[in-house]
């Protein structure tokens, strides 16, 4: 999504690496943060703040890499108003194509009484003296009154004039304890914009934490009354409640873009794997109900919504989520799931019933959500199976034995149905795990060279019955495949969500075959 030319473009400047990682055990290995650098310019941030050079070697080291390598990007070095982080920021910045120094110092009465123990005529001073070093080694240099909101507008405004006088040609205006409300942020920006001298040579920057849930509210604010630069991370990951999460921002930009006329240069396709990884390397949850990259951010429960929206998306969703690069077979089945949503599930596997069939399926399929809260492909493809006597899939398990030592590799066993021919087969497997014990069975099995790749585990009710929901994503040739499965055995459910998946590529491949055996008869035929 290229702004148009009425659209103005606003800059994302991706704090994910440095704000985002001082989220409370989210911080990430250097290796691990060159990694998201890579993501972050695939997904077509304008700036990215890789991390904090002087808080530590391996962050300096993380920094200097991610500035070699990452090309397309303005890469930020972050420094408090202290020469030594300046100089580290500076030095870990220094091989990127395009760069940046962000500056940063406390401007409220209560960060200069308790924290800094200056005055704010010292704090002036320290401000001036500091940009002006740091100006001698990098062009553009972005400051930040921290606090800001919490400052009081006389004392901002001669902070940003001092800034600008001194060559600051960004202003962030950080909304660093989440207190702000949208049209008092907004107005700051205006305010200081008017207010301070040469206000109107700069470019402006908001920086909003999420501790009253406002932080896209007030960044959406800030780039109304004309800040041209938004501070976000990926799933909102920050200091306490979080930052102005990128996928939310963008996606309100994008989907009201007739209102706001704005655009960025994110590339929509790419924000659902983002966040994954993200989510994935910080170790970081995302909340089932998150906007945008929640798991349930585009699943419809209700009966009359997931009807509506088999007959024409629209009808309960403003973004279509396959434009975000969110998997499709993600709607859920369960105890408010209508006749359409089981009827249209099966149809997904290629499968036709009749309406007595159909009424027969229902009744079951009804019985196993209130058991299970929960109807997973692999049930409805069990209750295909047992209504119309049709194999969907390749191979089902049988049976799973797994030996657990704290001494040796773990062992296991597994019967599997290979349900074409009917033959079953006892595989044996080794591995650090039991569950990687049993992937190692499963996968001599399959055909084809599976990767495993990610793990999901969640609990889906509570007390002694409790059950277990496993999410197992694969990738075979790089094509990425999805099983769930729930058992209250937690082994168990990750076994069936493995089999799942696998079941899912080989169909896929199977029906690849199909077309090309199709293909080849048709040219023989014209032939
Ligand atoms: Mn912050």
């Amino acid at each position: 999504m290229q702004s148009t030319s009425n659209h103005r473009r606003i800059s994302i400047f991706d704090t994910t690496l440095r704000d985002g990682e001082q989220s409370p055990g989210a911080s990430l290995f250097p290796t691990e943060k060159i990694r998201v650098a890579h993501r972050l310019a695939a997904l077509g941030v304008d700036v990215i703040e890789p991390g904090f050079p002087a808080s530590s070697p391996g962050d300096f080291a993380a920094v200097q890499q991610i500035a070699r390598t990452v090309h397309g990007v303005e890469i930020c070095g972050f420094a408090r108003a202290i020469r030594e982080d300046i100089d580290a920021a500076v030095a870990a910045t220094s091989e990127a194509e395009h760069r940046r120094l962000h500056l940063f110092i406390s401007s409220s009465q209560i960060h200069l009484d308790f924290q800094l123990k200056k005055s704010r005529d010292q704090v002036l001073e320290l401000a001036r003296e500091m940009i002006a070093y740091g100006r001698q080694f990098v062009d553009r240099i972005e400051f930040s009154p921290m606090d800001a909101t919490r400052t009081g507008m006389e004392f901002l405004v001669q902070m940003v004039e001092a800034a600008i006088a001194e060559g600051a040609s960004i202003i962030n205006i950080p909304d660093t304890v989440g207190y702000a409300l949208p049209e008092e942020y907004g107005r700051m920006f205006a305010t200081v914009r008017a207010q301070a001298r040469g206000g109107d040579r700069a470019e402006y920057s908001a920086h909003c934490h999420n501790d009253l849930g406002l932080a896209v509210a007030n960044s959406l604010a800030a780039i109304q009354a004309g800040a041209s630069q938004v501070e976000v991370t990926i799933n909102g990951v920050g200091e306490r409640a979080g930052n102005c999460a990128l996928e939310e921002l963008v996606m309100a930009l994008d989907t009201r873009k007739n209102t706001l006329a704005m655009g960025t240069g994110v590339h929509l396709e790419e924000i659902y794997e983002t966040s994954r990884v993200v989510s994935r390397l910080m170790n970081f949850p995302i909340a089932y109900n998150k906007a945008i990259v929640g798991r349930n951010a585009f699943q419809h429960e209700a009966g009359i919504h997931q009807d509506g929206l088999l007959k024409n998306r629209a009808t309960y969703e403003i973004m279509d989520p396959e434009r975000l690069g969110v998997p499709r077979n993600m709607i859920i089945l369960g105890k408010h799931s209508g006749r359409h949503a089981l009827k249209n599930r099966i149809g997904e596997f290629d499968v036709h019933v009749t309406d007595t069939q159909l009424d027969d399926m229902f009744t079951r399929f009804k019985e196993l959500a209130d058991a299970n809260k929960r109807v997973s492909d692999d049930d409805i493809i069990a209750l295909v199976g047992e209504t119309v006597d049709m194999h969907i899939d390749p191979y089902s398990l049988v049976d799973i034995q797994v030996f657990t030592s704290n001494q040796m590799d773990r062992m296991a066993s597994v019967k599997v149905r290979h349900n074409e021919s009917g033959r079953e087969e006892t595989l044996s497997g080794t591995g650090a795990g039991p569950v990687e014990a049993i992937i190692h069975c499963l996968k001599q099995a399959v055909p084809l060279p599976v990767e495993f790749e990610d793990l999901e585990l969640h609990s889906i009710s509570s007390g002694e019955t409790a059950s277990g929901e496993a999410i197992v994503t694969v990738s075979v040739d790089g094509e990425k495949y999805r099983g769930i499965g729930i058992d209250r055995d937690i082994i168990i459910a990750v076994s069936r969500a493995f089999m799942s998946a696998c079941n899912q590529a080989v169909r896929a491949d199977l029906a690849l075959r199909a077309e090309a055996d199709a293909l080849a008869d048709a040219a023989q035929a014209g032939r």
